[in-house]
């Protein structure tokens, strides 16, 4: 069977950027709602957080995380990983609604060696994939578009949500 990796250059900022401090993002975005447009939060709900991953593996990368500063599923309580999972189904409303993947990739990482690049923070990764995204993606890789259309990405997800009343918990 032939393996596709999505190759996202971009990335390299971020991956350099993980040495320089020990700042957790999600945390210092939870602590700033005046920040959310340009912290690229699409939703707070009760126990978590869901923001457009500015460093994503291929358009609509969403980021689920709980509020609070925990590593693993373990220290989780049941509300927190109900919410996490009801916001993977809303997430995924919410991009076929506006950029109509034809699949996903759902996953979570833990422990740096696992290619986790917040391994303090758990997180849960919504990736959209499209036919053919392998070799999009490769052609699409200038920082500055990724960029733009992250904004408009988070403006287009924005108005589904209050249309369609995304969330529902
Ligand atoms: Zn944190």
């Amino acid at each position: 069977m032939k393996h596709n990796n999505l190759w996202a250059p971009w990335r390299i900022k971020y991956v350099q950027g993980l040495n320089e401090g020990n700042e957790c993002f999600i945390c210092h975005n939870v602590g700033n709602p005046q920040d959310d447009a340009d912290n690229l939060v699409l939703w707070r709900s009760e126990k978590s957080i869901v923001i457009l991953n500015r460093f994503p593996y291929n358009n609509g990368h969403l980021l689920i995380a709980p509020m609070r500063h925990i590593p693993d599923l373990d220290q989780a309580t049941d509300e927190e990983l109900t919410e996490m999972i009801k916001l993977v189904r809303e997430s995924q409303k919410a991009l076929r609604l506006t950029i109509k993947p034809h699949g996903f990739n759902v996953g979570m990482n833990f422990g740096r060696c696992s290619g986790a690049g917040l391994p303090d923070h758990l997180h849960i990764h919504i990736v959209p994939r499209w036919e053919g995204d392998t070799n999009f993606m490769k052609v699409c890789s200038d920082t500055d578009v990724i960029s733009q259309s992250l904004i408009e990405l988070l403006e287009q997800l924005k108005q589904v949500s209050i249309k369609h009343n995304l969330p529902r918990l």
